[in-house]
């Protein structure tokens, strides 16, 4: 399976629960390197901006406000397979379908407040990767 690239963010209800070290362990032992990352707290147009996509949908607003709610931990995670290794470490989007031992099952409060973001596929990734990062921002491993 090729090499591949993934946007990750955990979002501010995990952030608050103190569990960004808990999911990065997940990521590694999973077979993600983490080869960007940085905290920021997203401003109203950054988060509308990234979830432009679902600008029409009833909880467009409501995901808005809580994306903003607190600080996020966004990273590009690198590997085999990793788009679709990464969604299956993160679980279903609505918590009470997410597998025993994902990190939504584990940190999720809700379909709202689901503790992490991940791309879908390889065209998201690579807009979403770019959204947060310049390439120089990447750090691939070389040893
Ligand atoms: N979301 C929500 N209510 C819903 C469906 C989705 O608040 O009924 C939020 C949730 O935070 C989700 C995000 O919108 O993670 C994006 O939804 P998507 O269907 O793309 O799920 P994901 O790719 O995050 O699993």
């Amino acid at each position: 399976m090729a090499q591949e690239r993934t946007l990750s963010i955990i979002k501010p209800d995990a952030v608050a629960k103190n569990v960004i070290g808990d999911i990065y362990s997940r990521f590694e032992k999973g077979g993600l390197r983490i080869v960007a990352a940085r905290m920021l707290h997203l401003s109203r147009d950054q988060a509308e901006g990234f979830y432009a996509v679902h600008q029409e949908r009833p909880f467009f607003r409501d995901l808005v406000d809580f994306m903003i709610s607190g600080p996020v931990m966004v990273q590009v995670l690198e590997g085999d397979d990793a788009i679709r290794r990464h969604r299956d470490i993160m679980g279903a989007t609505n918590p009470k379908e997410a597998a025993p031992g994902t990190i939504r099952a584990d940190f999720a409060t809700s379909i709202d407040e689901n503790a992490v973001h991940g791309s879908d596929g390889p065209d998201t990734a690579k807009t979403e990767i770019a959204f947060f990062f310049d390439d120089s921002a990447i750090c691939p491993r070389t040893r």
